[in-house]
């Protein structure tokens, strides 16, 4: 099957009444803003939900529209494709979104016209692609080791899959790698399979910062709209057990999101918070035209030289902007008023409409 055609989406763009448009996304993820931002900018909503999961968009009141589906990759068929059309629906991709739908059924059979660059999300999705368009950028990584011989310093060890970090560890040396491997098999944690795909990198000891840039594509212009910082099943609870215990409790650490706090850096590392995603954009418009093209998300830790090392992007919509649904204090500072980026997403959407320029941010 081909990919979905830019002219074929352009076409039912065209169909679509302009003053009637409908920002539509899957109930999860981001949804709360993305939804309640449209609304702010005068838009009409819609959310896909599964059923059962619909009470937060009913009670915080965001969505005109529920197309209810059993299951969230329902959202991918054929007749809630034709409703989300019927409603001249703009669809805004989040995580979510993408990972239930399937990468493959977004890029070759959602014939929905969708904010943003559809064809950039694969370059999130796998790790070499990933690090390709980071390091194109000549952005700070953490150094990648090819082989486990040649461990000769703190790293971390990460296996494939979405899987919160279950199974990660930190070791210094190619025996504590084998200990620790044998111990994550022991537990069903990883497989034969998962240790030849393992990635082996530089563990970074710093603070983590999640910076959420919007690249405006009608101005061409980089915006830094917020940060958040992780908060992480079970590693954030392992830290608040005393040492001895911790060694007693012989608990592996995992990587799961359960929450975000807001966070600001320090001024003096702004500059290079700008510099870092100027260049992310140069690099994603070579690599995969038209590049960045809406919300992107530069996911860092800075160490004790003050530098930022990013260990992971997300080219949509992060989870991590539900910390300033109701702006941040970099939103603030740029607009003056209460910008999430849901919100912000509607902005561009309603600029494009006005200057007749929606082609060049949906595909
Ligand atoms: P996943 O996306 O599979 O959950 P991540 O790559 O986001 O895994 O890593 C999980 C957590 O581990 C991150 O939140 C971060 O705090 C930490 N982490 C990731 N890479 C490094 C690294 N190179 N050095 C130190 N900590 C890291």
């Amino acid at each position: 099957m081909g990919k979905v055609k830019k002219s074929d989406i352009m076409e039912i763009l065209d169909s679509y009444d302009k003053s009637d448009i409908t920002i539509a996304t899957l109930g999860s993820h981001t949804a709360l803003h993305i939804l309640r931002g449209a609304k702010q900018e005068g838009f009409k909503t819609a959310v896909v939900c599964e059923k059962g999961k619909e009470v937060p968009y009913e009670r915080f009141g965001v969505a005109d529209e529920f197309i209810f589906v059993d299951e969230y990759k329902d959202i991918v068929k054929e007749e809630v494709q034709e409703k989300l059309r019927s409603l001249n629906a703009i669809v805004v991709p989040h995580g979510s979104f993408v990972a239930y739908a399937g990468l493959s059924n977004v890029e070759d059979k959602f014939n929905v016209p969708m904010f943003g660059n559809r064809d950039i999300l694969r370059w999130e999705a796998e790790r070499d692609k990933e690090r390709e368009m980071i390091t194109k950028a000549e952005i700070r990584m953490p150094n990648k080791y090819d082989k486990p011989e040649d461990i000769d310093k703190a790293v971390m060890v990460k296996f494939p899959g979405a899987r919160g970090g279950q199974g990660y560890f930190i070791c210094s040396s190619f025996d504590e790698f084998n200990e620790k491997i044998d111990e994550m098999k022991a537990r069903d944690w990883i497989t034969d399979d998962d240790v030849k795909d393992a990635h082996i990198e530089e563990y970074v000891c710093g603070t983590n910062f999640c910076i959420h840039y919007f690249y405006s594509a009608l101005n061409d212009e980089v915006e830094v709209l917020g940060m958040d910082s992780r908060y992480e099943t079970n590693i954030d609870g392992i830290v608040r057990i005393p040492a001895q215990d911790q060694i007693e409790a012989n608990l592996s650490p995992s990587y799961v999101v359960s929450g975000n706090h807001p966070v600001v850096i320090r001024e003096s590392l702004l500059p290079k918070v700008f510099e870092n995603g100027d260049k992310l954009v140069e690099s994603a418009k070579e690599l995969v035209a038209p590049g960045m093209n809406g919300p992107f998300c530069l996911q860092c830790l800075v160490n004790d030289d003050r530098e930022i090392v990013i260990f992971e992007m997300s080219a949509r919509i992060d989870g991590g902007t539900n910390s300033f649904m109701n702006g941040s204090a970099y939103s603030y500072i740029q607009f003056g008023e209460e910008m999430s980026m849901g919100r912000r997403i509607s902005r561009e959407i309603k600029n494009a409409i006005a200057q007749d320029k929606l082609d060049v941010i949906i595909t």
